[in-house]
């Protein structure tokens, strides 16, 4: 039986960010997990804490984009700035909007000077590099132990769940589960844009659909892709030629009163989960937090 003081369910954006912060910092840590993440392989994510159609600050946007800034760039280019065009019947609510974040207009737009985008797979590969990981799937969850299919057991004297969807039934977690498709095209935008959908490096994205069954991926419904490709169009003025598609299920945990609703303590310790399509932005935050309370 393989044990460690901090056993962490799942290597996506949020269990490997965990776990690397305290592998670094000489704390005995296991990941158990059936593959590098799940939900986080996104061809690109884009870390804007300007959130929606309506470009809401996210709350604690700022601090998450100042540790997501100083945590990622240790491990992959960050391409920095997210341009959105900003009608002008809307530009003095946008204005009201930015908070404090570093920002400067631009033709009809504003320009986010700290936002960004990412590629998440080398970030997860790069992460995971000399952190003890251990390939199964978990089917139960029995702290301080985690079963594994086949019977091997895992024994940590914290456990930390940030099995996002997948796992979400082994804790009893109800959440919703959104369906996203993200085009990989033939052109490369070096710089974000983002209205209703977002172009970033080789990816055009957004939130067409908004529920699912469950964490399994559906396939791509036309209307989803028109969607996208118009957006595009509303953006660069023409409809990029699509090379493939990649469709990820986000799984979302309910607001619960103040703050935000993504760590929480369980049953042998804690979760950190249910971040809907806000992994990248918060997952270095929460970590920091996280680790202070281990
Ligand atoms: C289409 C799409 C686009 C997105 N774009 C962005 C973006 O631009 N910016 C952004 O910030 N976020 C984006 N997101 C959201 C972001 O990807 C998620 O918030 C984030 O990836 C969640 O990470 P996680 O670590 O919680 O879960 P996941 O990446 O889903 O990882 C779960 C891990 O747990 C493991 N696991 C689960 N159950 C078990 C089990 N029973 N046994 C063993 N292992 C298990 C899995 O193998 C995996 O390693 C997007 C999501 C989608 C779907």
């Amino acid at each position: 039986m393989r044990e460690a003081e901090v056993v962490v369910l799942g290597a996506g954006v949020a269990g490997l960010t965990l776990a690397r912060l305290l592998w670094e910092g000489g704390r005995s840590v296991l990941v158990v997990a059936e593959a590098l993440g799940e939900a986080s392989r996104p061809p690109v994510a884009l870390v804007n804490p300007l959130r929606g159609r309506r470009f809401t600050l996210a709350e604690e946007g700022e601090r998450a984009l100042e540790a997501a800034l100083a945590f990622y760039g240790r491990f992959v280019s960050l391409h920095l700035e997210v341009y959105r065009p900003v009608p002008e019947r809307e530009r003095d609510q946008v204005a009201k909007r930015l908070g404090g974040l570093r920002h400067r207009w631009e033709g009809g737009g504003v320009v986010l000077e700290e936002a960004f985008w990412l590629e998440p797979r080398p970030l997860l590969e790069r992460l995971a590099r000399g952190v003890p990981l251990l390939k199964g799937r978990v089917l139960a969850w029995e702290p301080p132990y985690l079963c594994l299919e086949g019977g091997e057991r895992v024994r940590g004297e914290i456990l930390v769940y940030a099995g996002g969807g997948r796992g979400a039934h082994l804790l009893g977690l109800g959440g919703r589960h959104v369906p996203g498709l993200v085009l990989t095209l033939l052109d490369y935008f070096p710089r974000a844009i983002s209205y209703r959908v977002y172009l970033a490096g080789s990816a055009l994205g957004g939130s067409y659909l908004s529920e699912g069954e469950g964490p399994d991926p559906p396939p791509p419904t036309k209307g989803e892709v028109a969607w996208l490709l118009e957006g595009a169009e509303a953006l660069v003025g023409y409809r990029p030629q699509v090379a493939s598609a990649w469709r990820g299920v986000r799984f979302r945990l309910p607001a619960q009163g103040e703050g935000l609703p993504y760590l929480f303590p369980v049953e042998g310790g804690y979760a950190l989960t249910g971040l809907g399509s806000t992994g990248f932005l918060y997952a270095p935050l929460l970590v920091g937090r996280l680790a202070g309370k281990l």
